[in-house]
């Protein structure tokens, strides 16, 4: 949803229930008298409900100007009023409502952090397809970050899974834009086959089969490794089951159709079938180079029968350069040179990655029966370990060739 309003860059995590086991369990605290934060929540619930009710309404036509913003004004104000008692200052537009760096909420602190990062801290209800409850963008035209947090977030005032994935992201995309954040500008290569005949990338199903960012395996060991945390802590916990059972899929399926995709696109662009746009990132060292994988000349296509066709014309990678490693004169030839560089390493570290992620998959698999034993969190921390070990000896090799700045001190907040 957020990529067809013009987003270039959209992390979204998708999460099985939409309860929260931290929340569930506050409701037991007493039956009778429910916790104050459980009633906040079932309030502010309803008044999202009815924001993106009006919302939707509004863009369908269904609702004249005037009538949409009495109606937003007044579920806005009623939200924008629960999230102050609940000690969080934001400022409410049509367009959601921006999380301020003022009072005593968690998120203030992480607004302040973010803004001083140029990054814009929002919750924006109808922005958020169903199921997804966060996404972190850059916007298309003026690149421009935003980090959209969700609801329970707001109301528990406490980063769970949802948030601390997506503050991975802003992590990595802030490391990215560094000299020395080689490994993270790497993995923010983005894939999209919107344009591609099946509209669809190779070996990945359901959320993320047009696009993905391959910063997702980062996020993605991230989260995982959260949800097993809980696991560990109460073996009942089903969000936790169930999603790291769903952690366990998406990290296998991204590694996969990203080698796949990537292994095309390399031998187009080394075969020159390929065409490029380069935008500079605004105050950043890096530069987004966009390249589209183009049909071959009719002479080349009758030599080329062989070759075996994975139709992916019309594929669109966009891929993180330094500025200084984009050629002063651009030109196909030596743009075929840095791509097919870039490209390759890329190739190398999903490799580098391919075994663990598939055995932390194989382990998760064991959890979709009812009982969970410790054996099987042994087997799923074991493999899970193995992951966040290769990623961090691959990120090392290729970070500390340069000197660390003082972005590493971000670490703590960012997970
Ligand atoms: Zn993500």
């Amino acid at each position: 949803m957020l990529s067809r309003r013009g987003t270039l860059l959209v992390s979204l995590i998708t999460l099985l229930l939409f309860a929260n086991s931290a929340w569930a369990a506050s409701a037991c605290v007493d039956l009778f008298k429910p916790h104050p934060v459980v009633i906040a929540m079932a309030e502010a619930k309803a008044l999202e409900e009815k924001f993106v009710i009006t919302q939707r309404a509004y863009r369908q036509g269904l609702l004249g100007r005037s009538q949409f913003e009495r109606d937003l004004a007044a579920s806005g104000g009623k939200l924008t009023r629960l999230f102050a008692t609940r000690g969080l200052t934001v400022e409410f537009r049509e367009e959601g409502f921006e999380i301020l760096p003022q009072g005593s909420h968690s998120l203030a602190k992480v607004a302040s952090h973010l803004n001083s990062n140029n990054i814009r801290l929002m919750y924006a209800p109808h922005l958020l397809p169903e199921g997804m409850q966060a996404a972190y963008s850059v916007k298309e035209s003026d690149l421009s970050r935003t980090l959209y947090i969700d609801l329970e977030t707001i109301i528990h005032g406490r980063i769970g899974v949802v948030g601390a994935h997506e503050l991975r992201h802003v992590y990595n995309d802030l490391r990215a834009n560094e000299r020395a954040g080689a490994y993270e500008r790497l993995f923010q290569t983005h894939l999209f086959a919107d344009k591609t005949a099946s509209k669809k990338l190779p070996e990945i199903e359901g959320p993320y089969q047009t696009n993905f960012s391959l910063d997702e395996i980062i996020a993605y060991r991230l989260s995982a490794a959260l949800l097993l945390r809980d696991l560990m802590r109460q073996p009942s916990d089903n969000f936790a089951k169930n999603n790291l059972i769903v952690h366990g899929e998406q990290l296998r399926m991204f590694v996969n159709s990203g080698l796949a995709t990537l292994k095309v696109l390399l031998s187009e662009v080394q075969n020159s079938r390929f065409t490029f746009t380069i935008r500079g990132v605004p105050g950043a060292e890096t530069a987004k180079v966009q390249v589209e994988i183009v049909k071959a000349g009719l002479l080349k296509n009758l030599f080329s029968t062989r070759r075996q066709d994975k139709n992916l014309v019309g594929l669109i990678a966009r891929l993180d350069v330094l500025r200084t490693e984009v050629p002063s004169v651009p030109t196909p030839d030596n743009m075929r040179l840095l791509l097919s560089t870039k490209i390759g390493q890329m190739i190398v570290e999903l490799e580098a990655l391919q075994k663990p992620a598939h055995s932390f998959f194989e382990a998760t698999q064991s959890l979709a029966g009812k009982h969970v034993s410790e054996a099987q969190i042994v087997d799923i921390d074991e493999a899970l370990g193995r992951l966040s070990r290769a990623i961090a000896a691959r990120r090392m090799s290729h970070n500390n060739q340069t000197t660390p700045t003082a972005q590493n001190g971000n670490d703590e907040v960012f997970l």
